[in-house]
């Protein structure tokens, strides 16, 4: 059985011209299931330098990495500490946003939307493990299984967040796209994801010691360069940069649709 569909040409520039550049293992990964390879092999693309892996998980390989959840993805993952962790994220949308209709894709545990709707904003939210939606549901968020590309908004959203997400989607151009289309003028986005122009990513990669290189559910390794360009293409300007406090060696962007 074959888990993995290789890229034909850059994710992200179309370029043809790419090789591997380092490996990861992922057999101790806490999500890793016998028959999927152990070997995580990672390209750089030579146009962009765009970091990816080689091949993606197709809807076989999906079943299985997702076939349970991690603890840490669970809704109400230590509800306290990431309520905390979320109003330092809200408040940074604050001064650009302070109301409307937050949505966040890939929700994960919870904790942004619950501590946005504090805040005063209508939220919706998305996410692919079924459980999670459900339970988010029957504490009232409207809430979404699907990709965005399956949903229809009713009205302009004013806030899309997408924490650590972007890198486990398959092509996010396709997903930036979308985000770009259903903001409202001046709307605002929160990105979060490694940064591998950071000094840590390069001290913990030196060690052998970069988490990320094994991460099974990742398919990009973005430089916060590559970020901002892509960005730009799809008339989003980031316009703060910080640092997540939610992974290692993330980077949390604010950025302006316009
Ligand atoms: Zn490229």
């Amino acid at each position: 059985m074959n888990y993995r569909t290789n890229y034909k040409s850059c994710p992200l520039c179309e370029s043809l011209s790419f090789y591997p550049i380092y490996k990861g293992d992922c057999s101790k990964h806490i999500l890793y299931k016998k028959d999927l390879p152990p070997i995580m092999q990672w390209m750089e693309c030579g146009e962009c330098k765009h970091h990816f892996i080689e091949g993606y998980f197709n809807e076989e390989g999906i079943k299985k990495v997702f076939s349970n959840t991690h603890e840490n993805q669970k809704i109400g993952y230590q509800i306290e500490q990431q309520r905390m962790v979320s109003s330092r994220i809200v408040n940074k949308v604050i001064p650009f946003k302070n109301s409307g209709i937050w949505l966040d894709i890939g929700f994960g545990d919870g904790a942004l939307l619950f501590t946005a709707q504090e805040y005063g904003f209508k939220c919706i939210g998305t996410d692919l493990r079924e459980e999670n939606v459900k339970i988010m549901k029957n504490l009232g968020f409207e809430t979404y299984c699907e990709n965005i590309e399956n949903i229809n908004f009713n009205n302009k959203i004013s806030v899309v967040s997408m924490m650590d997400v972007l890198e486990h989607v398959p092509y996010p151009k396709t997903m930036l796209n979308i985000v770009s289309n259903i903001l409202e003028e001046n709307g605002i986005i929160v990105i979060s994801m490694p940064n591998i122009e950071s000094i840590l990513w390069k001290i913990m990669s030196q060690n052998n010691k970069n988490p990320y290189l094994g991460e099974i559910e990742h398919y990009h390794n973005f430089s916060r360069t590559r970020l901002y360009k892509l960005l730009n293409d799809f008339s989003i300007e980031p316009i703060h940069y910080g640092i997540s406090e939610r992974y290692r060696a993330c980077m949390e962007i604010i950025a302006k649709k316009i």
